[in-house]
């Protein structure tokens, strides 16, 4: 069942609200994702709610410059981003969201290294 979840950078700067059902985390291999560590879960933008001007977020891309790594310009935690291989949707960092004992969550690898 989806509930709302909150989140934000370390700071507070960066806030917003998700709606999803966090049955699993994804943790990718990936030049990013690996040195990061984060616990990703994907939502579509319609359980994304961007409480905070996405113009106030730094934005790093590369390689493709197709993923989006937005992250608070001030504390530099990274709460969501825009993955490359669906763009449409988000990837948030369930790390960054209240409330979550992501220890409990099922983790499913992803080998994101291995895309060209
Ligand atoms: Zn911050």
């Amino acid at each position: 069942m989806k509930q709302t979840y909150r989140g934000s950078c370390h700071c507070g700067r960066v806030r917003f609200e998700v709606d999803a059902e966090l049955d699993h985390v994804r943790v990718c291999d990936c030049s990013i994702c690996r040195r990061r560590g984060a616990l990703n879960h994907r939502v579509p933008p319609e359980c994304f709610r961007l409480l905070t001007r996405l113009e106030d977020l730094s934005l790093y891309t590369f390689h493709t410059h197709t993923a989006r790594d937005y992250f608070c310009p001030a504390c530099g935690i990274q709460p969501f981003r825009r993955p490359r291989t669906d763009p449409g949707v988000w990837t948030v960092n369930v790390r960054c969201l209240d409330g979550v004992d992501f220890e409990a969550i099922p983790v499913r690898r992803v080998f994101g290294s291995e895309y060209p």
